[in-house]
């Protein structure tokens, strides 16, 4: 039962059929109460038919809401009008000795029917319902009451037309600002998404800021940098790159989606840039930034690229401006850390840095056991190199004697500009004998190259005095090694130079000399 009373409250219509029940009730209590003793047996009839007109449009009512619960208000005020009609229009004949009861039903149906349909329609049932308030009244009433009494029933009849089309009119009004409202709020919530994707797409460039400028050695912020691009322009395969345009040269990029590494080559200003994606023959590239020797390039799926707004492309531009900066501080910041470390006039590695190689290779060597040399070389006489060729012949020299020292090594040896015309090289994992090997190579080869002169013929020959020294056969630690090798080349030197040797004396590991070395015998 309560159910069944939720089916027939619980919507729309809900109201209405409250109203028409109470309407319904009002209609019997009058019956019981007063127009059953007070009216004589016509209109007594006449009530009574109106009464039924008015129950059987309620039930049609309480019907639909029971059986066809979809059934539009419209549709069921549209079924129940003519019964509205009939029923009221009989109601108000039979009960017009009591002074007009059922107008205020008149014009509750007028507002009604104006609230729920349309303007046009709204008129139409508005005067259907002033036709018929007219017609009960008209007929019903006594021609004996005048010219007045009929001006009176015309103005109430005029009252519910227009109580039907002011309530018309203030339910389009409403349904006018419902509309605009709708639309501000559809207006308001686009510009959320908006707002949304903006604070969404400045957090990636931030991020992306942040993750560029992080590191000064940038090659693990590519897949980063593309993964937030990605998710932010919602492009599924999409590479970056920056081009040094001079050198024609990719300075970085970085790829995520593509069935290979892609890569692309510029071809020259105003020229559409070629880039090989592997087999993504879909892809389309853009310049995003042009800015002194670098171009930023960004490619993706043709359709992509073609569906970038221009919030994406701020993105793009705004990225591209951070990568350019923190590529060319990255390209400065690797300069600078090799020129940290190497010599200039030489392209070997300096002091500094030796003197740190030297830190960890004996810091190894003793932890692990393991044994290393160390060669100390100074050129032969090479004031007179720089008397007889000039200062510039003698730097020329230096820098070719890098080479020669260079050529006769292996990978893993640390060959270093001591200073002045003096080198070393570090050979890890080599003894003394080994050492010795490497020491007469290089003081051969030395011997046997031809250094260019000031007519840039090759005609200056140069020797070098070799000191070797080994840990730990010789020193122990780094300052004794140093020595060690020093004493030798000192050695070399006063018996006669272009030479090799090595320290007399051997040390233990406390630092106590012992027997003289094998590798102490001399060389031409
Ligand atoms: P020794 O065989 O005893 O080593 O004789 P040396 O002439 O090589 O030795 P000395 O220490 O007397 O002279 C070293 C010279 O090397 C003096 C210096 O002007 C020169 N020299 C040092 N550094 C450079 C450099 O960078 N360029 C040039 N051109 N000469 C340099
Ligand atoms: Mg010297
Ligand atoms: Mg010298």
């Amino acid at each position: 039962m309560k159910s069944k009373l939720r089916a027939i409250f619980g919507s729309g219509t809900s109201l209405y059929l409250g109203a028409r029940i109470s309407g319904a009730f009002f209609v019997l209590g009058m019956y019981v109460l007063a127009m059953r003793s007070m009216l004589e047996p016509s209109l007594r009839t006449l009530y009574f038919a109106g009464m039924a007109c008015f129950v059987v449009g309620t039930l049609c009512v309480v019907g639909f809401r029971l059986l066809a619960k979809r059934t539009s208000i419209e549709r069921i005020l549209f079924i129940t009008l003519p019964f509205d009609l009939v029923g009221l229009a009989l109601l108000a004949v039979s009960a017009f000795p009591f002074e007009d009861p059922f107008y205020a039903f008149y014009i509750g149906a007028g507002a009604l029917y104006a609230a729920v349909f349309r303007r046009s329609s709204a008129w139409i049932y508005a005067g259907l319902l002033t036709i018929s308030y007219l017609a009960a009244h008209l007929t019903g009433m006594h021609t004996t009451l005048g010219l007045p009494a009929y001006v009176f029933v015309v103005m109430k009849a005029t009252t519910i037309l227009l109580v039907g089309f002011a309530v018309s009119r203030l339910m389009e009004q409403q349904v006018e600002r419902q509309a605009f409202l709708e639309e501000q709020s559809l207006h308001v919530a686009e510009l959320n998404l908006q707002l949304e994707r903006s604070v969404a797409e400045m957090q990636a460039i931030a991020e992306i800021s942040e993750i560029i400028h992080s590191t000064l050695d940038f090659d693990s912020v590519g897949p980063l940098m593309i993964d937030i691009l990605q998710k932010v322009l919602n492009i599924p395969a999409a590479c970056i790159f920056v081009i040094d345009k001079a050198k024609q040269q990719t300075l970085f990029s970085a790829s995520k989606g593509l069935r290979s590494e892609g890569t692309y080559s510029y071809t020259g200003p105003g020229v559409i840039a070629e880039a090989s994606l592997a087999d993504d023959e879909h892809f389309a590239c853009m310049e995003l930034l042009d800015h002194n020797e670098m171009l930023v390039v960004f490619c993706a799926d043709t359709r992509h690229i073609d569906g970038l707004d221009d919030d994406d492309r701020m993105v793009l531009s705004a990225v591209s401006s951070e990568l350019v900066v923190a590529v060319e501080n990255s390209r400065l910041y690797k300069l600078t850390k090799r020129l940290s470390v190497t010599d200039e006039l030489t392209d070997l590695y300096n002091y500094r840095f030796l003197q740190q190689r030297l830190d960890d290779e004996i810091g190894r060597a003793r932890r692990y056991s393991k044994t290393l040399s160390f060669l100390m070389l100074d050129v032969d006489s090479f004031k007179a190199i720089n008397d007889t060729h000039g200062h510039l012949i003698g730097d020329a020299v230096l820098a070719d004697m890098g080479h020669v020292l260079k050529a006769n090594v292996r990978e893993v040896d640390v060959v270093a500009r001591y200073g002045g015309e003096e080198f070393s090289v570090l050979l890890p994992e080599t003894d003394a004998a080994g050492a010795f090997i490497v020491a007469e190579k290089i003081r051969e080869a030395v011997a046997l190259h031809r250094f260019t002169d000031e007519d840039g013929e090759r005609t200056v020959r140069v020797t070098v005095s070799i000191g070797l020294a080994n840990f730990p056969a010789h020193a122990d630690d780094k300052e004794s090694l140093l020595k060690a090798a020093d004493d030798a080349v000192y050695q070399a030197k006063t018996l006669g130079r272009d030479r090799v040797r090595a320290p007399r004396i051997r040390m233990t590991r406390l630092g106590r000399p012992t027997a003289p070395d094998r590798t102490t015998e001399e060389t031409p």
